[in-house]
């Protein structure tokens, strides 16, 4: 069966660039009836840490890619690891060297004079007896001299590497601990890995990797190398450009839905559509439609894909997002009217989840104190006798509901001789403590009467 893995390693947040490659693996999974599988790549015990793993972790949950297998962790697999390395020295496809580091050094020094690439000499390779009985060593793969590696991939094409090129690649280290290839290749091999598609910046491991695996006697996966993701001034992707982790789209008040739509988009299209459902996505990715140049971030696109799905998801499922939003301002909206029936009335308005949180923090709770510019123009001596008159009429309303609360709104502007705005708006004020709302008539409604009118007492006081 078809199997695809997100690899990340756990020294940072999910970024961005990351969580794309995911994406692509966890649908190309999905449409083929696949298998996805989550492979910690945690060898690197200096730099990884079990924090970076909870927020990958927490990164895949949000955009909702779960995992069929997994999460495997390297660090478990180092029995499995040195397995393999013994069978390539018992078999004669890898071999111990004891070259010291100021040999290394040397050589390389002497390579780079004469403008070499740096390369291992192969010095060790057919050595038959160690210098010494207790020697240290390091244990490297006997890559073949000749012939080239020809990588068909899938999104760049084919590329050939010449074996001359490649030298014979470190497999453990002196302590015995693998190393990066050696890892990735026994897991693809295990885990039955088929199509391998990730970052293009380990396109330069994928010979040495092919190489390995033809020397354990297995087929090597399908490859597809995903160009890197830039930022919106087509330069390489860093903390200058703002948020690149995952979660802080998150914070920053965006929809999973909308990130995945934006993240499949950059470096995949589909004639000129740009609003994909993940079911739509499932049934028309495909990698050989990726494109092979970098695409860049448009923040615009972004918010504009959030908007969309602000206004067109399930009103309940946008409001558990909201929620969210809500608790980090301190405000549980258990406390007030249906989060559901706030987003429906506010999400035309609001670009990210976050906004249109602080717009609807009101409905929870009165502000502190008014907005002073509405307030001044709008809570003053003159307009006391508007609001004294919507307090009365109001109180009378027998059913509290929209319809009727525009009436009675426009009622009593009638009676005053006053036009709708100089009516509302200071009503609008006493309900939110700011200049913008709801149409008045709906927020009244969610408000509901008791605390509509207690809000009104209020500015009256
Ligand atoms: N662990 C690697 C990374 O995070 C990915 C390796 C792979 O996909 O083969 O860059």
């Amino acid at each position: 069966t078809l199997k695809t893995r997100f690899a990340p390693s756990p020294t940072g947040y999910l970024h961005i660039g990351g969580a794309r490659t995911a994406l692509f693996s966890w649908l190309y999974a999905r449409k083929h009836g696949g298998s996805f599988v989550l492979r910690v790549e945690d060898t690197d015990q200096e730099r990884s840490t079990q924090e970076s793993v909870n927020a990958i972790l927490e990164g895949m949950t949000w955009l909702g890619l779960e995992y069929d297998e997994g999460p495997f962790y390297q660090t478990q697999r180092f029995d499995r690891y040195r397995e393999v390395i013994q069978q390539l020295l018992d078999e004669g496809k890898a071999y111990k060297c004891y070259c010291s580091k100021e040999r290394l050094d040397a050589l390389r020094e002497e390579q780079q004079k004469r403008k070499e690439k740096p390369r291992y000499d192969g010095k060790c390779r057919d050595l038959q007896e160690p210098p010494a009985p207790d020697a240290p060593y390091v244990i490297r793969f006997r890559n073949p001299q000749e012939g080239a590696v020809v990588v068909d991939d899938r999104v760049h094409g084919r590329v050939a590497f010449n074996n001359s090129e490649l030298d014979d690649l470190i497999i453990a280290r002196t302590d015995g601990s693998p190393t990066y290839n050696l890892t990735v290749v026994v897991d693809d091999m295990d885990m039955g890995i088929t199509h391998v598609i990730r970052g293009d910046d380990h396109l330069n491991n994928t010979p040495r990797q092919v190489n390995i695996l033809q020397a354990l006697g297995v087929e090597p996966p399908v490859y597809a190398h995903v160009p890197m993701i830039l930022g919106e001034d087509g330069k390489r992707l860093s903390k200058r450009h703002g948020a690149v982790g995952v979660m802080n789209y998150r914070d920053q008040g965006y929809m999973p839905e909308a990130v995945l739509n934006y993240l499949v988009r950059l470096g995949w299209s589909h004639g000129d559509q740009e609003v994909f459902s993940l079911d739509e996505m499932v049934q028309l990715f495909d990698i050989d439609s990726l494109n092979a140049k970098a695409s860049a971030l448009n923040v615009s696109k972004l918010d504009w894909l959030n908007q969309h799905y602000m206004k067109t998801l399930d009103p309940a499922h946008v409001a558990r997002h909201l929620s969210w939003h809500m608790g980090q301002l301190g405000i549980d909206p258990s406390d007030g009217p249906s989060l559901e029936a706030v987003v429906v009335s506010q999400r035309e308005r609001a670009k990210t989840l976050d906004e249109m949180a602080r717009n609807s923090a009101f409905f929870y709770r009165m502000p502190e104190a008014y907005d002073e510019k509405a307030a001044r123009k709008n809570l003053k001596a003159e307009t006391r006798p508007a609001l004294a008159a919507l307090r009365e009429a109001l109180a009378a309303v027998s059913e509290w509901e929209r319809g009727t609360l525009h009436e009675t709104v426009q009622y009593v502007a009638e009676r005053l001789e006053l036009k709708l705005g100089k009516v509302a708006q200071p009503l609008r004020v006493a309900l939110s403590g700011g200049p913008v709302s709801p149409p008045i008539d709906e927020t009244l409604e969610l408000l509901g009467r008791d605390v509509s009118l207690a809000r009104i007492d209020a500015a009256l006081a």
